[in-house]
């Protein structure tokens, strides 16, 4: 799967992921494009390690990684 953050919420979404072009925007301009990983755990310690340290998992696309 490819993984994109919102800097803006600090959510890790899939690509392709709903919440990200919610809120009736065409286009989100905070989204950072990550990489591909296997699993949305990777994708939220490879954003953490690129100084988005606030990352968590979206509760929609990534339930696994979302930590309250
Ligand atoms: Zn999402």
């Amino acid at each position: 799967m490819l993984y994109c953050i919102d800097v803006k919420t600090s959510q890790v979404h899939v690509l392709g992921c709903p919440e990200i072009t919610r809120k009736g925007k065409k286009k989100n301009e905070n989204i950072i494009f990550l990489e591909r990983f296997n699993n949305p755990n990777d994708a939220v310690i490879d954003s953490k390690l690129k100084g988005y340290s606030e990352a968590n998992g979206c509760i929609h696309c990534c339930p696994s990684a979302h930590t309250e």
